[in-house]
């Protein structure tokens, strides 16, 4: 036998069947539909809030048009009503004086939502209502008609389930190639610097936050080095603690202390950055100029992709700090010798371009190792550290100078002829002259310390680095036969060096 009702939901389901992009664009299409085949004076849509017992009017047609509509009605008082509704997916209206039916839909939603630290991927089960309303008191609707409308109304429900599907996955992908997208050129810049100003202009463009901001703190959280700021206009500011309220240093330090893998204040979303116990930073945004609702989904991508963020900010702050520890000697705080051939290579090249001139200067502490023999190696490294502190504490800022291993020193001095160099020399000869080993461990005797130099400039007394350094050593090899405690500039004395064979 031919179901007249089941041919009717089918045509029904075609009619509205044309890939709505959501849940507005569906009920624009079903809504008319349904007041033409029930010949309806009007159809009211409404989400059904069940947590707050809300009905909140959303959409409604009358002829020909409908219309978004915003108003929340309690149902609160109608616990009948509500659970017939319900239990049977139809009711009747008890508070109108026309016939109305109340239709219940029921879909799917997917969504994500945070679970502690976690995002997890949900179905929520979303209710809503139509309710159909005739004007003349005489057209009440029918059984039969209440029986095609719930089908209908089924078919609609299927209709909005697949709608918020595919509206969840364009989203998820949207987001997906976006922080894709950012990651890659995060992974590409540089310096990290660059490369956190360029992922939090591409966070507010691509999310269009009002105002994204990432705050870097110390590892134990209480100190903020830095607030890089991106606003509406694409524009970057940079703040340091001291520009910051006091309140806002306490609330992050709570935020951090509370453990919250978010907190929303105000409208402004917190969220705490952290590799393993080590804190790094907040990335913050907001929507406080626009007042638009930050979307939820937007926040949870977000949320994951401040794992990386953290992460790679913890990578650069590690690999800034190794580059420089291992820049620098430990014991003489003075940089190692790789560090200052790259710099000196880099100055080298720099006199040659521009016809400046520069010299260096090699010094090695005399007879050290008689130090160490006589009062032990402890004594031999507070000797260093005095020598290192006087060159540290006796050159220009441009002067450059380094450990280049064990006693020996080099200082690399850019714009400075041989005569100025010599200069130097004697203040750094005088200075260490009057480093005295204390005498208690001395027995009492006058030991103080002296070093040789050996002086060469650029561009007399060679071309590249290599031959500068070499003919600073042979000058310093000239003082040290015989002459220690004192210095020799290279053009000086080369007559007087054994011949090269
Ligand atoms: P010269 O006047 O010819 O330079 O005599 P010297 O004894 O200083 O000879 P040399 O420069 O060859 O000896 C360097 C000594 O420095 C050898 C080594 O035991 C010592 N030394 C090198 N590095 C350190 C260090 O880090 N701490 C200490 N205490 N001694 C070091
Ligand atoms: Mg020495």
């Amino acid at each position: 036998m031919f179901d007249k009702q089941a041919y009717t939901v089918f045509k029904f389901g075609k009619r509205i069947d044309q890939s709505a992009q959501n849940k507005r664009e569906l009920l624009d299409k079903a809504l008319p539909a349904l007041r033409e085949l029930f010949r309806l004076d009007r159809v009211y849509f409404f989400d059904w809030q069940q947590e707050r017992a809300l009905l909140s009017l959303k959409m409604m047609c009358k002829r020909e048009y409908c219309m978004d509509m915003q108003e929340d009605i309690s149902v609160l008082s109608e616990p009948d009503f509500l659970k017939e509704l319900l239990r049977d997916g139809i009711a009747d209206s008890t508070d109108l004086n026309y016939p109305a039916v109340y239709v219940l839909l029921k879909w799917k939603r997917p969504m994500m939502i945070m679970d502690g630290e976690e995002v997890k991927n949900v179905i929520k089960t979303r209710l809503g209502v139509l309710r159909l309303e005739r004007f003349k008191k005489e057209r009440v609707f029918t059984e039969k008609e209440k029986k095609l409308i719930k089908g209908v109304a089924a078919e609609i429900s299927r209709n909005l389930t697949r709608t918020e599907v595919g509206q969840h996955n364009q989203q998820r992908l949207n987001i997906a190639t976006t922080l894709n997208d950012l990651a890659t050129v995060f992974a590409s810049s540089l310096r990290l610097s660059d490369g956190l100003e360029l992922i939090l202009q591409g966070v507010q463009k691509s999310f269009r936050f009002d105002r994204v901001r990432l705050y870097q703190t110390s590892h134990d959280g209480r100190k903020i080095k830095s607030v890089l700021g991106v606003d509406i206009s694409g524009e970057v500011t940079n703040q340091t603690e001291d520009d910051l309220p006091e309140d806002e240093r306490t609330l992050l330090r709570d935020i951090f202390d509370s453990g919250e893998a978010y907190r929303v204040i105000h409208n402004v979303v917190y969220i705490p950055l952290k590799v393993q116990r080590n804190k790094v930073g907040f990335l913050t945004f907001d929507n406080l100029l626009s007042r638009r609702r930050i979307d939820y989904l937007d926040f949870i991508s977000l949320k994951q992709f401040s794992n990386q963020i953290a992460l790679a900010i913890d990578n650069a702050e590690l690999f800034e700090r190794v580059q420089e520890l291992s820049n620098y000697d430990e014991l003489t705080k003075l940089p190692v010798r790789r560090f200052f051939a790259e710099k000196f290579a880099d100055e080298m090249a720099r006199s040659k371009r521009f016809d400046l001139i520069m010299s260096l200067i090699i010094l090695d502490i005399d007879l050290f190792k008689q130090i160490n023999d006589n009062y032990g190696h402890q004594i031999g490294d507070w000797a260093l550290r005095e020598v290192s502190q006087v060159l540290l504490t006796s050159l220009r800022q441009t002067d450059f100078p380094c450990r280049y291993g064990g006693d020996e020193m080099v200082i690399m001095l850019p714009r400075t002829n041989d005569d100025e160099c010599k200069i130097v020399a004697q203040r750094l000869k005088d200075r260490i002259n009057k480093i005295t080993i204390p005498s208690r461990y001395t027995d009492g005797k006058h030991v103080t310390l002296s070093i040789s130099q050996g002086i060469a400039s650029f561009p007399q007394d060679g071309q590249t680095p290599q031959e500068l350094f070499d003919k600073a050593d042979k000058a310093l090899y000239w003082v040290k036969n015989g002459r220690r405690g004192t210095f020799a500039v290279y053009r000086e004395v080369a007559d007087d060096l054994p011949k090269e064979k």
